[in-house]
């Protein structure tokens, strides 16, 4: 007898571990399928993942069997599994949640069981079946699901399942002509004249060669009618078949080009070809100014890649996942890219995944979770933007997508990329110390785009037209000369909605989500207050709630408001905004960017989502309209943030052949940040910043771990914090430092209050272990609204 073992759809810590299964001797079965098991004391069904099968001595009663199997080949293969531990080891995440997140939602299955009867005769629960004669197990009382468990052992009924979500294979046909063109000759002049649509359906068939055709583009260019089609086929002209068609996500036309290196790039490229070569897995860090050209770089890496039938898997971050950035390698490397984003659906991105999966895509191209692309033989990673947060998962598996990457690297022996304008500190400071290999573009590859002139406007002068305005002179008069030389401006805010909240002038009254601790922010569009954080919404209050007065009064600024004064300032001007809000809806991304690019509007403002990856030559101004937004959240990583966008966004000027400029708005003109962004200092800047994080014992000289509880019970929460970290204390090492437990930021989201604790240490061998098991402690409180989640090395915190 066969034995498998099977890590189970049960996220719990109980539960992370296999569990055995005795498998039908006619079963094919192999490590990384997917299989059904009855799970429980109540036998519910549930999705598995075959991690282990032996041979059994002897038969073995006990052993609940495998149901059915899912898949005809491992979805996850022996890498992919592997992986899959080093990730639920250094995250403290469930087995089974790391195998879910490495695959295409799609074949994330759930079920719902259904039973009915084995033989017609009466019975007493002949109320509960439907006409199909079917019940499901979820309608039923505790008690009748005891008795149909009876019945279901004394074999009265029998127990079906139902996949929830289909697998979604997008099913098509094609079909191609079995006869000879004399055969269609002698149908067509029996025909009668007046059959035009059959006429010319016979004419248009007598024009295919005897291939195998898609039946839906034949339709569509012939204009074949469906009657006529089955008419075809029934007289025997033609054959038709089903098959598998993806849903094509491909864009542009196949048209490779390669520039000539310049000597800076050439350097780059050669050193990482020279590792390739020798299949060896060493990690770079790419750092190039903005327009460097490090996309060529990594273009040409892969083309040489493919030659020697290696495969290549490129990562950016979502926002810089832009229709460009996508054009630029299918222009390359055509159908040979498969990309993975968000905005696909689905069923595309199944899709996506099995073209990678049947070796008919060797390059990915996509977003954080595109680093689990089952790709075999992988030649080189690349992460573009390493210094991205959006690399870092923020849920169950915590994990880095860098840190992925150099894995996989490893156990491919080829090399890892890691690129950017403004790398991480912790990037940066390994590049230093020899552990990755620094290579640097100091230069724009065109050799007429310069750096833009960067300049400070400070906004604590009264620079602002009027007080309540967003725009002061200089970025007007600017925005003004632009416009007139027929060139484009991008103007970047980093907060959407109107204002950033609504204050009762009287009272001092600021409008509140109700549940969570922050204001709401004013939306004009929909005329609606909104929170942020959990999506509430209520309407624009006319009187303040608390002293009724009507002296309602709004403040700050936002990208609806700003894009309200440049209609007023410029009204002959189209302008696009582009915020979460605008571009929530598939495709708008994409839309609004090609309406900037073929000139529909000479103004482009938006949230950081326009500061990454764009590349339209003809942007000669770009404004920053706050820049000290992101300079005092309450983060240590708050200057190195405002420092990379800084340099991304000015990074989106004078990309073509006339200079660029870059207007800063900002009330901190003498934060080091905000000056080294100015001269393009990022040398100064790591060094300053390196300084700041060893006086405050911060990354990279401390590795962190945080610790956050949360409950609708402010008290209880605070109370177990605590408790936490004093089991934790006495394990530590006195060099560990210990943060908190402190209320978050924002205390309260979505009705929950949330604690914080941050543990920084050099070396704690116990701590992960430790931290794990305080994890099964708590697990056991969650039915009391307890909840515990850690976070190696978070990137957002107090
Ligand atoms: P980065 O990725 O560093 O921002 P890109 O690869 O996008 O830079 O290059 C910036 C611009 O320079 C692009 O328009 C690109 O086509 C052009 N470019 C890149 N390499 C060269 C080269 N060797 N010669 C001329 N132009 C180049
Ligand atoms: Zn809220």
């Amino acid at each position: 007898m066969k034995v498998a073992q099977v890590i189970v759809d049960m996220p719990l810590m109980q539960t992370d571990q296999p569990y055995s299964y005795s498998v039908d001797a006619m079963w094919d079965i192999e490590v990384g399928m997917r299989v059904t098991v009855p799970f429980g004391k109540k036998d519910t069904l549930k999705q598995g993942f075959v991690v282990d099968v032996t041979e059994g001595e002897r038969e073995n009663q006990d052993l609940k069997p495998i149901l059915s199997i899912e898949d005809t080949e491992p979805v996850l293969n022996h890498e992919l599994l592997s992986l899959a531990d080093y990730i639920a080891q250094e995250s403290l995440a469930f087995k089974i949640t790391c195998f879910q997140t490495m695959l295409p939602t799609a074949l994330n299955k759930q079920y719902e069981v259904y039973y009915e009867w084995v033989e017609q005769e009466e019975h007493c629960f002949i109320e509960c079946f439907d006409t199909n004669g079917l019940v499901a197990q979820k309608q039923l009382t505790d008690q009748q699901r005891r008795q149909f468990l009876k019945l279901e052992k004394e074999g009265k009924v029998r127990r079906l399942y139902k996949d929830k979500k289909k697998g979604d294979i997008k099913k098509g046909f094609e079909l191609r002509k079995i006869v000879n063109d004399e055969v269609i000759e002698e149908v067509y002049n029996a025909s009668k004249k007046n059959a035009t649509r059959w006429r010319s359906f016979l004419m248009s068939l007598s024009q295919l060669d005897d291939q195998w055709y898609n039946e839906q583009s034949l339709r569509s260019r012939y204009d074949w009618t469906l009657q006529n089609l089955r008419k075809a086929e029934s007289e025997g002209l033609i054959e038709r078949r089903e098959v598998e068609i993806y849903r094509s996500v491909m864009e542009v036309e196949y048209q490779p080009s390669f520039h000539q290196l310049n000597l800076e790039q050439q350097h780059a490229f050669n050193a990482i070809m020279e590792a390739f070569h020798n299949q060896r897995e060493e990690v770079f860090l790419l750092q190039g100014v903005t327009g460097s050209g490090k996309t060529e770089v990594y273009l040409q890496a892969i083309n040489e890649v493919l030659k020697e039938d290696k495969t290549a898997l490129v990562l950016v971050p979502e926002i810089a996942l832009t229709p460009q950035m996508v054009a630029r390698f299918q222009k390359q490397f055509g159908r040979e890219v498969a990309v993975m984003h968000s905005q696909l659906s689905n069923g595309e991105r199944y899709d996506e995944w099995r073209r990678i999966k049947r070796k008919e895509a060797h390059i990915v191209v996509g977003a954080r979770s595109a680093i689990f692309a089952p790709l075999e033989d992988l030649g080189i990673i690349i992460i573009d933007e390493e210094h991205e947060t959006t690399y870092k998962q923020e849920e169950m598996p915590r994990y880095h997508a860098r840190d992925v990457a150099i894995w996989r690297g490893k156990y491919h022996h080829c090399p890892v990329v890691l690129g950017s304008a403004t790398p991480s500190l912790e990037t940066k400071a390994r590049a230093k110390t020899g552990v990755y290999t620094e290579l640097l573009m100091n230069e724009r590859a065109n050799p007429n785009a310069m750096l833009p002139q960067v300049e400070i406007i400070d906004l604590s002068k009264g620079a602002l037209i009027e007080s309540q305005s967003s725009l002061s002179i200089p970025l007007i008069d600017a925005i003004k000369e632009t416009l007139l030389r027929d060139e484009q401006v991008v103007l970047m805010l980093n907060r959407r909605g109107f204002s950033s909240f609504v204050m009762c002038r009287d009272c001092g009254h600021v409008l509140q989500c109700p549940n969570c601790d922050i204001s709401l922010t004013l939306h004009m569009d929909n005329r609606k207050m909104r929170c942020h954080y959990c999506g509430h919404e209520e309407a624009i209050p006319y009187y303040c709630p608390v002293c009724h007065g009507n002296h309602i009064k709004y403040y700050g600024t936002g990208t609806e408001k700003v894009e309200e004064e440049l209609k007023k300032l410029f009204p002959h001007e189209n302008i696009i905004r582009m915020d979460v809000d605008t571009t929530r809806k598939k495709g708008m991304h994409k839309k609004l960017l090609k309406q900037f690019e073929n000139k529909e509007a000479h103004i482009l403002l938006g949230t950081q989502m326009i500061a990454k990856g764009l590349d339209f030559p003809n942007v000669t101004l770009v404004g920053v309209i706050n820049a000290d937004t992101s300079l005092y959240l309450p983060d240590f990583r708050s200057s190195e943030r405002t420092f990379q966008l800084l340099t991304q966004v000015s990074g989106r000027a004078g990309r073509g052949n006339k200079q660029g400029r870059v207007l800063i708005q900002t009330y901190n003109k003498d934060h080091y940040a905000i000056q080294l962004a100015c001269q393009h200092d990022y040398e100064r800047f790591f060094y300053q910043e390196m300084h700041m994080r060893h006086i405050g014992n911060y990354s990279p000289y401390f590795y962190t771990v945080s610790v956050t509880i949360k409950s609708e019970d402010e008290a209880l929460a605070y109370r177990y914090a605590n408790i936490i970290k004093q089991e934790l204390c006495p394990y530590l090492s006195k060099e560990a430092i210990v943060l908190g437990p402190s209320q978050q930021p924002v205390a309260r989201m979505k009705n929950q209050y949330y604690f914080q604790m941050v543990i920084k240490y050099k070396k704690e061998d116990e701590l992960l272990e430790k931290l794990k098991a305080l994890v099964v402690d708590m697990q056991l409180n969650e039915r009391r609204g307890l909840y515990i989640s850690i976070d190696n090395e978070p990137l957002h915190f107090i």
